[in-house]
């Protein structure tokens, strides 16, 4: 079955191991089991209509229907995703905390993990086939295309100037050009983390 919808989309992105995982020395299943808990802690946070669709590598693919109030769903994503950054952080620090007894650089560097979150927003396919639900279309490919970006910085939040356009918040960020490979130059607001809104305590 496929189906046409406008959505808000979202990469969540777990970086930082690449500086040192050519080290011999870290253990492989460690690692891995420390980016799926982070990625697992993050996936807990959303809700509908904020949707995990599927896993990456060390990234989670989100997204959200927007559904007739389109400026709503995105203020709703935005304040899941301030509660994924903390959820990051705060498993981070549990798990730095609980492996501190193994030497390898996996547990060792656990502090250098960050995350960036990478949102974007447009028409997209949402196919179901066999059980699985992918994504496709022109702006699921731009938003993958944002991940390499020339961006400075180790943990911040890039939103396109689409979904800035649902989310004026965004505009507090810097205005930045993203030059982005094979889509050239996008433009982005960038964000750090603790920009973004928190929901409040239910
Ligand atoms: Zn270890």
């Amino acid at each position: 079955m496929i189906r046409l919808a406008h959505a808000v989309l979202v990469i969540a992105d777990i970086s930082g191991y690449t500086d040192f995982i050519v080290n011999r020395a870290v253990s492989l299943v460690h690692a891995e089991q420390i980016v799926s808990d982070l990625l697992d802690a993050i996936a807990q946070c959303s809700r509908q209509p904020l949707v995990l669709n599927k896993f990456e590598g060390d990234a989670a693919l989100f997204y959200a229907e927007s559904g007739e109030d389109r400026p709503a769903a995105a203020a709703d994503v935005a304040a899941q995703l301030g509660a994924m950054f903390d959820a990051f952080t705060r498993m981070r620090g549990r798990i730095a905390a609980a492996r501190r007894g193994c030497g390898c650089d996996g547990c060792q560097n656990v502090h250098a993990l960050r995350l960036k979150a990478f949102v974007h927003c447009g028409e997209i396919a949402i196919k179901t086939l066999r059980g699985f639900t992918e994504l496709a279309g022109e702006d699921v490919i731009v938003l993958h295309r944002l991940l390499k970006n020339d961006v400075d910085g180790r943990e911040y939040v890039l939103v396109t100037a689409a979904a800035c356009a649902l989310w004026p918040p965004a505009s507090a960020g810097q205005t930045h050009r993203a030059n982005c490979e094979g889509v050239g130059e996008v433009e982005v607001r960038v964000l750090s983390p603790a920009q973004l809104p928190r929901a409040p305590a239910a």
